[in-house]
């Protein structure tokens, strides 16, 4: 058992690199996690998307990512981290932004280059499906989707974006353009080590069945949003 002040000493008297085990969890978090499982084409009608599987090997969780027909790109990679969400991508559920923000990001990415990273157990701000349900019965009645999950006794927010870091080290993209309207996203990329030069906004438009979540989202999760063009405390903000 040696202490700091030896290890240091060891370390420049024979010229080794010095770590903490934090260092190590943290880079074998980013590079051993996630592992490619698949790598082939997914036609869309934005484009045929080089899709490439992996398998988080601590939740075998199984996640996608798309890549433009045009590629990465140079420079920062315009990326989506998208969060699953059934009603949303999959019904078109009116109930949340989810569908909009996928195909949009698609879109775009399917026309300038980038990337679509898109996460499953993301569902429900990470709560799980039928937990998300449930927290729409409790809106129902009148709560909003912060105080609905935490009736419930969930997180408002447990995603974890070590995943979506996994992903982007394995393709070489350390640096994005990030579509997000979501503060937190760009903190938890940053968090492990994904450099976020830009953020771009993407925009849906708000229908009467979401306006009061997205209105949730902006004054109780900060997100970036304008709900409604004619709120005079709506004030579109530079995002860059
Ligand atoms: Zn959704």
């Amino acid at each position: 058992m040696t202490r700091l002040d030896g290890v240091l000493a060891l370390g420049a008297r024979y010229d080794l690199p010095v770590l903490a085990i934090a260092d190590l969890v943290a880079w074998r978090q980013r590079h051993d996690r996630v592992v490619r499982v698949a790598d082939t084409v997914v036609p869309t009608p934005h484009g045929r998307f080089r899709a490439l599987a992996y398998r988080d090997d601590i939740t075998e969780e199984e996640h996608l990512a798309l890549v433009s027909p045009l590629g990465l790109g140079t420079g920062p990679v315009l990326t989506r981290v998208h969060s699953e969400c059934l009603t949303g991508d999959v019904l078109g559920s009116q109930r949340c932004d989810c569908g909009p923000q996928l195909d949009r990001a698609l879109e775009r990415v399917g026309a300038e280059g980038g990337l679509v990273v898109y996460l499953r157990g993301h569902e429900g701000r990470g709560v799980g499906l039928a937990a998300k349900l449930r927290a729409y019965e409790l809106q129902d009645r009148g709560l909003d989707t912060v105080d609905a999950q935490l009736e419930l006794g969930l997180p408002v927010d447990a995603r974890d974006y070590t995943v979506a870091a996994g992903v982007l080290t394995d393709l070489g993209v350390d640096a994005v353009r990030l579509l997000t309207n979501n503060p937190a996203k760009v903190e938890g990329l940053r968090a492990h080590g994904i450099e976020v030069p830009a953020v771009e906004r993407l925009r849906t438009t708000p229908l009467p069945t979401n306006s009061e979540y997205l209105r949730t989202k902006r004054d109780r999760m900060g997100h970036d949003l304008v709900v409604d063009a004619h709120d005079p405390r709506e004030n579109p903000r530079s995002t860059a």
